[in-house]
């Protein structure tokens, strides 16, 4: 469903992505690990065009989406994505967040977008804090509404950017459980992570970016158990 190839990200003169090559099949999740400033958020805002790559391709379902005259907002639409700091509209109330784009984006009524929104929020747990503003609501909280807020979009990929790395260590399980949920339900997913565990037990395919390389790709089993490359060995070898 997503193809990338030689993809290359220069900010001025630093070099971020160099010769990134991937290919990713529905259903798939594929976790990405590596050090601090090794490119991995930058990959995935290629992914997203929140960035434009300086070479390379990209294509979504055989489309080009390089390609000037992409709708991008269209493009986004089947492409959500969760971030470290959540992003939550502060000035909206926790079901409000999440009907705002279905209604103007999608042009979803608003009977329709609360029912479906009522229903996302009790998949991720939260359908007590419906009326809720995000400041009173927990780290834990507000990323459980901020995937529901991009579930309510109907992607067919989601983006992951370190979900749980802002968060307390006793609610980074609850959102790693939501996430769990979506990937066993069949949701294709691109998660950075330093969460070693889910990746393990959650991911089909694990990449290793270190300076803007991929540096090594494998099963989770190839990866944590047999890492072919010294510089996985190393970085793995900080978890321990
Ligand atoms: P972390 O684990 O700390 O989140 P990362 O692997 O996500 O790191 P990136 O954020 O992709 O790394 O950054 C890769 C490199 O690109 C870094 O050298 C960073 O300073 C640089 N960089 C990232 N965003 C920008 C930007 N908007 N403008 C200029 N340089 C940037
Ligand atoms: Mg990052």
């Amino acid at each position: 469903m997503l193809s990338i190839t030689q993809l290359s990200k220069y900010y001025g003169k630093n070099h971020v992505l160099k010769d990134v090559n991937l290919s990713l099949n529905k259903g798939e999740v594929l976790c990405i690990i590596g050090p601090s400033g090794s490119g991995k958020s930058t990959f995935l805002r290629c992914i997203n065009l929140l960035e434009q790559p300086t070479s390379g391709a990209i294509s979504y379902r055989g489309k080009n989406i390089l390609d000037k005259s992409l709708n991008v907002s269209s493009y986004r639409q089947h492409v959500g994505m969760v971030f470290q700091g959540y992003y939550l509209f502060p000035f909206k109330n926790v079901i409000n967040n999440i009907t705002m784009a279905p209604m103007t984006l999608l042009k979803e009524n608003r009977e329709d977008a609360e029912k479906e929104a009522s229903q996302l929020l009790e998949k991720v747990g939260m359908a007590e804090k419906k009326l809720v503003y995000p400041a009173s609501l927990s780290g834990g909280q507000k990323q459980r509404v901020a995937i529901a807020r991009a579930l309510a979009m109907h992607p067919d990929l989601l983006l992951f950017d370190e979900p749980t790395s802002a968060l307390d260590p006793e609610l980074v399980g609850e959102v790693l459980k939501v996430m769990k949920k979506l990937a066993d339900e069949g949701m294709t997913m691109i998660v950075v992570t330093h969460e070693m565990g889910f990746a393990k037990e959650v991911a089909n395919r694990v990449i290793f970016m270190e300076g803007g390389y991929i540096v090594e790709e494998g099963s989770p089993k190839d990866i944590f158990q047999h890492p072919q490359n010294d510089r996985t060995k190393e970085f793995l070898a900080r978890f321990i």
